[in-house]
């Protein structure tokens, strides 16, 4: 049997992080439906941690506990420039896993699908993480592929307020009502100045086998892009260029790649539709 603890504050759940196989435990959907802890593992059950279920809406932005809830989320005032992440909230699973499921275990899980980091990476969120060496801030996309080994505590997670007059979504395809996969999520911002051009575009896609990651090489195609055209090629060509994901029971990898474009087509439109 794995060894099981409930610290009863940060600094003693950063001090266990340097047992021998240490595993992190917040809600359990993912965890135990993915990679039980083997025997031999030291579990750390987040639930005394109640500083981690803040939700807190400032002039600097949002500061997310890990341990804030899908419902939390969706029960707390998010601000409008924040519809990425209440989408994102709508659109996961059933009310028992947005009950139970955490937006820290969301962030912190390696299998790929996380609508959360999704709409956050499009936000540009930062994550506060701490560990036996101490605390640290980290942009988002570098918690998302840190290494395996690394067994940081994801504390918060910080999402500063956009410019003015940007606008941002979140869209998925493929409802996780069930245990069945989902075909795949994208977010996206858009901002543009005076004169109609994209000043500032920010886009994001997951999938099954494709980890959240932004698309940097659209975001910079789609800058000073003038207004009337169609952003259709660029996004066509950023999702064809992306790695395969994956084939299962709910579609073919090729289907995948085509929603995302889909997806991402129709969500940029809409961003550029009227208010
Ligand atoms: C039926 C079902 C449907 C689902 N539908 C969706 C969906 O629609 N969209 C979606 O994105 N996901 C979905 N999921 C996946 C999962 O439920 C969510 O990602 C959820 O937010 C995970 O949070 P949790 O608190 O349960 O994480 P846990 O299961 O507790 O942990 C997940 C992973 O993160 C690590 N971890 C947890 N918290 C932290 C932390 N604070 N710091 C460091 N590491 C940490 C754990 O060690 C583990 O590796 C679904 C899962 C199930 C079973």
């Amino acid at each position: 049997m794995p060894r099981y603890i409930r610290p009863a504050n940060l600094a003693e759940a950063a001090a266990a992080l340097a047992s021998r196989q240490a595993v992190v435990l917040a809600g359990g959907t993912e965890l135990y439906r993915v990679a039980f802890p083997p025997a031999g593992a030291t579990v750390i059950d987040l639930a005394r941690l109640d500083e981690l279920r803040q939700i807190v809406c400032g002039e600097a932005g949002l500061c997310l506990g890990a341990l804030a809830r899908w419902s939390d989320l969706l029960e707390a005032e998010l601000p409008d420039w924040a519809a990425p992440l209440r989408e994102a909230a709508e659109a996961i699973s059933t009310p028992q896993i947005r009950h139970a499921g955490t937006l820290g275990g969301n962030l912190a899980s390696r299998t790929g699908e996380g609508d959360g980091a999704v709409a956050l990476l499009v936000l540009q969120a930062r994550a506060r993480v701490c560990g036996p060496a101490g605390f640290g801030e980290l942009p988002l996309a570098q918690f998302l592929t840190r290494p395996p080994d690394d067994v940081a505590l994801l504390t918060h997670i910080m999402v500063p307020p956009p410019g003015p007059h940007t606008r941002a979504g979140f869209r998925k395809l493929g409802l996780r009502k069930a245990l069945g996969p989902p075909i795949g999520a994208v977010a996206a911002s858009l901002r543009r100045d005076r004169a109609g051009a994209v000043e500032r575009a920010c886009a994001a896609v997951a999938a099954p086998g494709l980890r959240p990651m932004r698309l940097m090489v659209l975001e910079e195609r789609l800058h000073g892009l003038p207004p009337g055209s169609d952003p259709s090629p660029l996004v066509d060509a950023a999702i064809a260029a992306l790695p395969e994901p994956r084939d299962d029971e709910a579609c073919s990898a090729g289907y995948r790649r085509h929603a995302l474009a889909a997806l991402l087509r129709r969500l940029l439109a809409e961003l550029d539709g009227a208010p």
